[in-house]
């Protein structure tokens, strides 16, 4: 290697390091600096929801403070201000995940509305009983349960695509499971439960191939993963504002315009509608048609900077970062005696699911509590995920931006408590 590529290289090292030096991030989560049982808090639930930087938290405050009021129907200054803020959040949703324009953001309560709000629409406009839509065996709840509805209420069929003993998923069985009656692929991006990154790509190419559509669920892929909705080739996609550092009751579902246009509303109500009469209404075009009521206005705002804050950390520096995290903590764990990790995918994003001889999931999470240490303990509302790996919970990990290795030393040593307790 000549000296000039040397010194390229470690310039860019270099780079990546100021880019992404965590504990200068650490310094804007102000939650991050307590005492938790006279421990020092480390925060390992972010999967759950990831906490805010100030700078979020001073977004929200600022519209209370300053420009608060209802959107879209005011004429007064407020309004139109507080409106603004309202639809230039929506703006950078649609860079963020690149999608074509704003039109294509439709603001929900979280992932779950969004997907509920697919079954609902798409399911009344597209599905007719025999029809088929495909899952996968690592969903979260909120990917399972509104399909199982519809298929009672609509007469759907629904189809499972196995996964291995790693967590992978069976890309042989996917293939024999979608045929001409396929009219819907939704499927996790990133699975909560065990980490497993899918190949979405591959599953919208496919999918397409039969004319099937693909819904995302993207809950935990955006915190760790660039998202480019395009590129995917995927139909829709949705994420939750409080696991990408942003407030909790908003969400995102971004569609194909032409696609998300053709579906009927899925609630009524006020901001929907282009005129009612007593006889009948007539909606206004996506995204509003999906937006009855007053939406979450200071927690869009929040999103958005939350959005702003992530993008300008840079999305591939967090993955490196959280990516390094997760080879040393999944060395360490491995290195536990009695501790077995769930879910061992070759691609996975920053989340260890673990057991341990001896322990219930539960009490781990308590002993691990009482050091300071805050992780999941259950069925992370992916019980049949549980039910593969032959499990009925386990203790999860799940690691953000501002996690660090010296967080993992302290995990692995609640753990040997853990062990002291119930070995
Ligand atoms: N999908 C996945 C993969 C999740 O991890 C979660 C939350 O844990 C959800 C969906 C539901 O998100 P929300 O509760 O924000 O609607």
């Amino acid at each position: 290697m000549s000296d000039s590529m040397k010194t390229a290289e470690v310039l860019e090292g270099a780079n990546s390091m100021l880019a992404f030096d965590v504990e200068r991030v650490r310094a804007d989560f102000p939650i991050l600096h307590q005492e938790i049982y006279g421990q020092p808090l480390v925060y390992l639930d972010n999967g759950a929801s990831a906490q805010c930087p100030r700078a979020v938290i001073d977004s929200m405050s600022e519209v209370y403070e300053t420009y608060y009021a209802n959107v879209h129907r005011g004429v007064h200054y407020l309004s139109q201000r507080s409106t603004d803020a309202f639809e230039g959040a929506r703006e950078k949703v649609a860079r963020f995940i690149n999608a074509a324009s704003a039109d294509e953001i439709v603001f929900a309560r979280g992932t779950t509305e969004a997907i509920n709000l697919v079954a609902d629409s798409f399911g009344r406009a597209f599905l007719e009983p025999g029809d088929e839509v495909i899952i996968s065996h690592m969903e979260h709840h909120s990917n399972i349960v509104p399909w199982q509805l519809l298929r009672d209420r609509a007469g759907i069929v629904l189809k499972v695509i196995p996964i291995d003993d790693s967590g992978n998923l069976v890309m042989e069985a996917y293939r024999e499971l979608l045929g001409p009656r396929t009219k819907l692929v939704a499927i996790t991006h990133v699975a909560n439960s065990i980490g497993t990154i899918v190949p979405v790509k591959e599953v919208a190419r496919l999918a397409h191939a039969v004319g099937a559509k693909v819904l995302i669920d993207g809950a935990q892929a955006v915190p760790h993963l660039q998202v480019d909705v395009q590129d995917l080739g995927v139909d829709f996609y949705a994420f939750s504002s409080h696991k990408l550092y942003g407030p909790t009751g908003i969400g995102v579902l971004w569609g194909r315009f032409d696609l998300l246009n053709a579906l009927p509303p899925y609630q009524g109500g006020g901001d929907m509608i282009q005129r009612v009469t007593l006889e009948k209404s007539e909606f206004k075009a996506a995204p509003h048609r999906f937006e009855a009521g007053t939406p979450a206005i200071v927690e869009a705002v929040g999103l958005g900077v939350a959005i702003d804050y992530v993008t300008a950390l840079g999305l591939d520096n967090i993955a490196a970062h959280e990516h390094g995290i997760l080879a040393y903590a999944t060395a360490k764990l491995s290195a536990v005696e009695g501790l077995e990790i769930v879910g061992t995918a070759e691609d996975k994003a920053a989340i260890v699911s673990f057991t341990m001889l001896g322990a219930h999931p539960h009490d781990i999470g308590t002993i691990l509590d009482r050091t300071g240490v805050a992780v999941r303990a259950g069925h992370h509302c992916a019980e049949p995920t549980m039910d593969r790996f032959g499990v009925d919970a386990t203790a999860r990990a799940s690691f953000g931006l501002y996690n660090t290795r010296e967080e993992v030393d302290q995990l692995v040593e609640g753990l040997m408590l853990v062990k002291e307790f119930f070995g």
